[in-house]
Formats: C-alpha cells, structure tokens, sequence
C-alpha cells in the first residue's frame, strides 16, 4: 500500500482528471450550451447521473480485477480440499451508487460449503 501522501497526492490528480470528465459531460449533455430554461436541479441531474456511473464502472473494474488474482481454485477453509471457483455476480451499494462485484466464489463438495477466498481472515 503506497504511503499515504502518495495516497494523497494520486487522489487529488485522480480528481483534477474526473473534472475534466465533468466539464466533457456537460457539453455532452448541452453541445450548445445550458439554455436559459435550465435550471440548476436540471444540470445537477447530468452530473449525479455522470457520477453515479463513473464510480459503478471504477468500483466494478477495480474489484473485478482484484477477483481475477485468486486464479482458479483455492483450498476450502474448512477442510483444506483445493476447490475450483467461478466468478459470481453481487448487486452492492457503494458510497456514491450502485456497483456489481464480480467475485470468486468456491464450493467444497466434501464440506457442501460456499467459501469466498477474498473474505478469508474475515470468517471463521
Ligand atoms: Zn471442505
């Protein structure tokens, strides 16, 4: 895990760069401007619309590839037997919107146990 002013700094021009989205969303959503019968709960409505969207597609990106790192099997927690996984889909809320976390999820047939090896420390 970087430090956390490293941390701090990739944030902030992570957000410099999310501005420049907003500023392309807004002439997306008005290519000729705002017209003077658009109110600012109007223009709001794009933005959170904007938004929402973006931190589904950060939130499911970062978690699906993170799921891609246990590979294909793992051991059950229980028993130990190495178990294939496959991914499955999970409707979450997230600060700022909605997201579906792919996750890898294994079943052992000798336990008759689902396990998710990304939540292993967090069980048992
Ligand atoms: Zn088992």
């Amino acid at each position: 895990m970087a430090s956390k002013e490293a941390r701090e700094r990739r944030l902030k021009e992570i957000q410099e760069i999310a501005e420049g989205w907003g500023k392309m969303i807004a002439r997306e959503a008005f290519p000729n401007g705002p017209g003077l019968d658009v109110t600012l709960a109007d223009m709001e409505e794009y933005a959170i619309a904007a938004s929402r969207a973006l931190v589904k597609g950060a939130v499911e990106t970062m978690s699906g590839e993170q799921g891609q790192q246990f590979g294909e099997e793992a051991p059950c927690p229980s028993c130990g037997k190495i178990c294939p996984l496959e991914i499955v889909s999970r409707a979450i809320v997230v600060r700022g919107g909605d997201a579906a976390l792919h996750e890898p999820v294994g079943h052992c047939p000798t336990c008759r146990r689902d396990f998710f090896p990304s939540a292993a420390g967090a069980e048992d």
